[in-house]
């Protein structure tokens, strides 16, 4: 069997990091979640960005987010929006807001999709890619 690459359309599509986000994949092999901080207005800032949004400084530095936010919103997909999700059942697609604020569009894993409700305590996990990278998807606390 021929190896699948990321023309595949059943591979599901991986991140490509960059020199602006390759910290942040980095980190996420070692079970870490960056956000940016702000050293002027101490925004917390997510995903990687050359400038703080809030005050647009330059001034940013890298530090570990706890892992641990809500559901802001989310929607349960039960076709696939992708052919790489084909075998895959109903599947939660989620923004969840980080307990330092900033919002991560994700998946909320190991949970029934019908069990997720919006302001639900989750925490991140991460399913490796073969690229290097690892998702950070979310999961119920306790
Ligand atoms: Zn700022």
């Amino acid at each position: 069997m021929a190896a699948k690459t990321t023309s595949d359309p059943t591979v599901r599509p991986a991140p490509h990091p960059t020199d602006l986000t390759a910290a942040f994949w980095a980190a996420t092999t070692e079970g870490r979640f960056l956000i940016q901080r702000c050293t002027r207005c101490n925004a917390a800032i997510f995903y990687p960005r050359v400038n703080c949004t809030e005050c647009g400084s330059t001034e940013l530095v890298d530090e570990d987010a706890s892992g641990r936010g809500t559901v802001y919103t989310f929607t349960v997909a039960r076709r696939p929006t992708h052919r790489a999700w084909a075998e895959t059942g109903p599947y939660v697609i989620a923004i969840v807001e980080l307990a330092e604020g900033p919002h991560v569009t994700t998946n909320i894993v190991e949970c029934d999709p019908d069990d997720v409700r919006i302001g639900m305590p989750v925490e991140v996990c991460f399913a490796p890619e073969a690229d290097g990278v690892a998702l950070p998807l979310f999961r119920p606390t306790g």
